[in-house]
């Protein structure tokens, strides 16, 4: 295959960049200035220099059309309500005595007031404040931001494209403001909101910027023919404005579908689309709508939220297609590189050979400016990095890394039989009744117990060499114990070692899978100032030993009741990771449940009654379109019946999970086949419970009866009356009393008292029973 030149030199660009720096200096930037120890001005220079530097490493790069306004000290979403006047009325007075304060008020809320609500931007793992609005929101302009960057760009000599949340997006983002009626459509204030875009677009094209791009994500979703309409109506309207910057709507995370005709036809300048792997339907579309003549295309072929290296020969036969389907093709990543961490080539630590196989967002950057050339000037114009990448490619396919014998004979010899348990749970309930001859409403808690200031220094003694392994493990010891003695004292029935020795859920058990690999500084961005290290799948997994057995034996060997097992389940360890792009995601949750089914069957095998395999990440999981869920679901759930289906009748297996809604999928909830399932529910006030039975839920469940996300101790009575709606939707030989999730972010103070009054509650009410 060798690619035409291009008329026109392709450009290359991103929609965004990570915001934190090299070493996060964001986040100590920001954290300081909340704890008093930086000024706002200090802050201001910290995010400038950022700024400065990103744009000088894209350009260096040879990104020719730099973004701005994708810089955040918290979150864009919130940035762009800022810009549009959508303050919450609680907030006002904040805001107006100071921006930034104010800002800081509506992210993270204060004494007094709540913050806005967060939530997971798409099917990614980053969170965005969203937007209250209701009937009477009045928007206003404040395009302060928006143009200050754009002018920083300018003046230092860079060629730049201001990015803004589309306005489709921002509404269908959006949730009725508290004391809104629930029903209420933020879609409906379109009319009122595209004046403020008007007025904004115009102030850019004011301050010099000859592109504006609008992100238009929520397309990408399932889209009902109003909100197409209301698509098309926006894009109309702003197209004709008199005074504006050409538009670029774009699109990431899945395909346009209907919404590509619409946007086609717009009067915009042009459109971004994901060309990856889970997107290649835009390819087919786009040549079934008759392209994009006249316009520009921006063409997603690097994946912006993986962290491979991208095959060139592929995006190149891709662009080569597109340059038949619209007036010009740039090239770019899928989505903005916020979802990756800065730079491979800090991970000094990573097998050199795994290490050329990874690409982060300066690698990225890289390869879009490579295939940009490739595109304008032909194939031999690129033919060293081609072959270069044509050998990185091969090491990968070919490594034993990838593909280990042992393990693919293993996952080729999986039969249905060995994701089902050998009984039904109408029968394994009655075994483990006997088994374990737990009260009517068994207390239990969700696994981790307070990370307190003493784990986190014996761990960062551990790692510095102030106390060597034997030391450390001590303390965790002492740790087990205190909770363990904690627990029997307050009468909790069955009981769990606190998870002390784990720095976290999914990197715990990743540090000691073969085939898995923990970076050093692969930061990405969360939600304001948190950052997480997602570990990488980057081969075929295998557990070369036991990795929780030692921990939970030694707590039951402290104990008579019986201490549960906890580990985190296939889905929720792909989903906190980044994932393998070369085989299919069923194939790598498989190879990742038969590695945690041998942990399950030692742990039985150790003398575990009780294994709790915890999966908070399957319905964030869920795949953006419906069209895509029955296919998710089914691996999902295999993985999960494959992890614990091992094991003999009278071991209970628990599940857990949190963060969502779970109404729309209890059947997969069901099919996972788990004895008892824990789940966040004190917030909706047991709703799930009623969720759980509407759908005729037959097993055991313990819907939360404490908010663990707030200091906020819960009564006895409180909790009890809980307990008692509960009941009315899960009979008393099927409710477990728990809190909503793990303890590990609280302080003993209200773990203490909280447990207690639930241990209270279950007592109260089951002198009722
Ligand atoms: N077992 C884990 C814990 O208690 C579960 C955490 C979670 O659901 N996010 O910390
Ligand atoms: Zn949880």
């Amino acid at each position: 295959m060798t690619a035409k030149p291009a008329a026109a030199a392709a450009r290359a660009t991103v929609y965004g960049y990570p915001r934190q720096g090299q070493n996060r200096e964001l986040k100590r930037a920001v954290e300081g200035y909340w704890k008093g120890r930086v000024t706002a001005d200090a802050l201001r220079q910290t995010a400038a220099d950022l700024r400065r530097s990103n744009w000088q490493q894209l350009a260096d790069a040879g990104i020719t059309e730099v973004p701005t306004g994708d810089f955040s000290y918290y979150d864009h979403v919130l940035d762009t309500s800022v810009m549009v006047g959508a303050v919450p009325e609680r907030h006002r007075a904040a805001v107006e005595a100071d921006a930034l304060d104010g800002f800081f008020a509506m992210a993270r809320g204060t004494q007094d007031v709540a913050p806005l609500e967060m939530t997971k931007w798409f099917d990614t793992n980053y969170h965005y404040l969203v937007p209250e609005l209701g009937p009477d929101t009045v928007f206003t302009a404040d395009s302060t931001k928006q143009v200050a960057e754009l002018t920083e760009a300018l003046a230092l000599g860079h060629a730049a494209r201001p990015v803004l949340v589309g306005p489709v997006t921002y509404l269908l983002l959006a949730k009725p403001a508290p004391g809104v009626a629930a029903d209420f459509q933020p879609l409906t204030l379109l009319d009122r909101l595209l004046p403020v875009y008007a007025q904004v677009l115009a102030d850019l094209h004011a301050a010099g910027a000859e592109w504006v791009q609008l992100d238009e994500p929520a397309l990408v979703q399932d889209r009902t023919p109003a909100d197409l309409n209301a698509a098309a109506r926006t894009y109309r309207e702003l197209g004709a404005l008199p005074d504006r910057p050409k538009l670029l709507v774009a699109s990431y995370f899945d395909r346009l579908g209907d919404a590509l005709q619409v946007l086609a036809a717009a009067p915009v300048e042009g459109l971004a689309l994901d060309f990856t792997e889970g997107a290649a339907a835009n390819l087919a579309d786009l040549a079934a709508v008759g392209g994009l003549p006249g316009k520009r295309l921006v063409a997603g072929v690097v994946n912006g939220r993986n962290i491979w290296i991208n095959d060139f020969q592929k995006s190149l036969t891709t662009l080569g297609t597109l340059l038949g389907l619209a007036d010009r093709v740039d090239v770019a990543a899928s989505c903005s590189l916020l979802h990756v961490p800065l730079d491979a080539n800090a991970e000094r630590d990573v097998d050199p050979q795994i290490r050329r196989w990874l690409a982060f967002a300066r690698q990225k950057t890289t390869e879009i400016t490579t295939l940009a050339r490739g595109l304008a000037q032909g194939t031999d114009a690129i033919a060293a990095e081609l072959a270069a990448n044509r050998a990185d490619l091969a090491s990968r396919a070919g490594s034993a890394i990838t593909r280990d014998p042992a393990v693919r004979a293993r996952t080729a010899a999986v039969t249905d039989a060995d994701g089902r348990r050998s009984q039904p749970y109408a029968q394994r309930t009655v075994a483990q009744r006997a088994h374990l001859g737990l009260p009517l409403l068994p207390t239990t808690t969700i696994g981790s117990f307070p990370q307190t200031n003493e784990l986190r220094t014996a761990r960062a003694d551990l790692r510095a060499g102030r106390i060597d392994t034997a030391g450390y493990e001590e303390r965790i010891k002492d740790e087990i114990r205190e909770v363990l003695s904690f627990q029997e004292k307050t009468g909790i029935d069955v009981l769990v070692h606190g998870e002390p020795e784990r720095n976290d859920m999914v990197q715990y058990f990743a540090e000691q899978l073969t085939g898995y690999l923990a970076t050093q500084h692969g930061w990405v961005q969360s939600y304001g100032t948190r950052y997480v290290r997602p570990p990488v799948l980057a081969g075929d997994i295998s557990r070369p030993e036991p990795m929780t057995v030692r921990w939970t034996s030694y707590a039951q060997s402290q104990t008579t009741k019986p201490v549960k097992g906890m580990l985190t389940g296939p889905v929720t360890m792909l989903a906190w990771s980044f994932v393998r792009d070369d085989q299919p995601l069923g194939d790598t949750a498989r190879q990742v449940a038969l590695a945690l089914r041998d942990e399950v069957g030692d742990l039985e095998a150790a003398g575990t009654s009780v294994i709790q395999v915890d999966e908070p990440a399957l319905r964030e999981t869920l795949p953006l379109r419906a069209a895509d869920h029955a296919g998710y679901l089914a691996w999902a759930t295999e993985s999960f019946r494959l992890t614990t289906s091992g094991v003999r009748p009278d071991t209970q297996i628990h599940t857990h999970m949190c963060y969502a809604e779970f109404g729309d999928i209890v059947r997969a909830i069901d099919d996972l086949d788990a004895d008892v399932i824990s789940l966040e529910a004190a917030r909706s006030h047991m709703q799930v419970a009623d969720e759980l039975a509407e759908h005729g839920y037959p097993r055991e469940a313990g819907p939360g009866v404490w908010d663990i996300h707030s200091p906020r101790i819960p009564s006895a009575q409180e909790a009890a009356a809980l307990l008692r709606k509960g009941l009315r939707a899960i009979p008393a030989e099927r409710l477990w009393v728990n809190p909503d999730c793990g303890l590990k972010t609280r302080g003993w103070t209200e773990t203490r008292a909280s447990l207690e009054n639930l241990v209270a509650a279950a007592h109260e009410v089951r002198a009722d029973l």
